[in-house]
């Protein structure tokens, strides 16, 4: 099956609006509907686990829902925070780890056989076009079973895919500006985070990264920053008893961010409101909510949430 791919679309958006410092929104000065924030998954890792899932957040203004990474578990986590799947349009996958895309195919998929036939895009890095099109080979004979026996409009053509290998803007329309920005997460490249900006507040999902300037630069006086968090005391009870200790924990440490350094990046960016999010570790209970949030305050004056499953922001 077919997926399109439409980097036209992105080119002309990006040399539109190359150069421009800052993007008056919403253009129209019109009020709208608040941007909301829900939180599906806060644990970092595809390991399942009992008390929290793999990262995935959906942002929602007017019934649009926005989701951004696809770990396990997404569409059934958006039906525990109350979102009709078809109302999924877009969906950003920051990049390609197992936590991160898991059920990025089974998200359209199961949000179609819940009722969706209208368009959805998907952004991300390569190869998101061939695993689109690998994902709907998979499951063809279940697709072509309910197309046929159940009246439902065929999937593949709504599905359009952009993949992204630079920072910049990424997509706009009547709700929402979304840009991005490369991150730094070896050695997984490219690796972006995400930032929206809409009527009434901005939001910006770091996806995994070391400290980086280029998150700094894209959250700059952002409302709410969601961030790559790790309690670096707690990473050695983690790792411990597994064979690969040693070298499981150095990929940990050199691919994400300490709570502390969150907080730097939180202070240095000016946003209201960090959220500690992706947590390694995310189920242990030696590591306290307040211990996380002293943490982060040690550079950071702004607010702290330590993020949890479901929590509306
Ligand atoms: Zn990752």
């Amino acid at each position: 099956m077919q997926v399109r791919i439409d980097r036209r679309m992105f080119l002309v958006g990006a040399a539109a609006l190359a150069g421009a410092a800052l993007w008056p929104w919403p253009a129209t000065g019109q009020q709208r509907d608040s941007m909301k924030l829900i939180l599906l998954g806060t644990g970092g890792g595809p390991r399942p686990r009992k008390t929290s899932s793999a990262p995935a957040q959906v942002i929602l203004i007017n019934d649009t829902a926005y989701v951004v990474d696809c770990g396990d578990g997404v569409a059934r986590q958006l039906v525990f925070a109350g979102v009709p799947l078809p109302r999924l349009r877009h969906v950003f996958l920051t990049h390609h780890h197992s936590d991160h895309n898991a059920d990025y195919g089974n998200l359209i998929l199961l949000a179609w056989t819940a009722g969706l036939r209208t368009r959805v895009d998907a952004w991300g890095p390569p190869p998101l076009e061939k695993m689109t099109q690998q994902f709907f080979e998979m499951n063809a004979y279940d697709i072509a079973t309910r197309t046929a026996d159940e009246g439902r409009v065929p999937l593949a053509p709504l599905v359009h895919v952009h993949e992204l290998s630079q920072g910049g803007p990424v997509m706009q329309d009547q709700n929402v500006k979304v840009s991005s920005a490369l991150v730094n997460h070896p050695p997984v490249i490219p690796a972006f985070g995400y930032r929206f900006d809409a009527s009434d507040r901005s939001i910006v999902i770091s996806g995994d990264t070391t400290p980086s300037d280029n998150l700094i630069k894209l959250a700059q006086g952002a409302d709410v920053l969601v961030h790559d968090a790790l309690y670096v005391p707690g990473i050695n009870r983690l790792v411990a008893g597994v064979p690969n200790a040693t070298s499981l924990k150095q990929s940990i440490m050199s691919h994400h961010t300490s709570v502390e350094d969150a907080g730097r990046v939180a202070q240095a960016a000016g946003v209201k409101t960090l959220v500690l999010s992706h947590l390694v570790p995310a189920e242990d209970p030696a590591v306290t909510d307040q211990m996380w949030i002293d943490a982060a305050r040690v550079h950071f004056r702004g607010t702290v949430i330590v993020g949890k499953d479901l929590l509306e922001i």
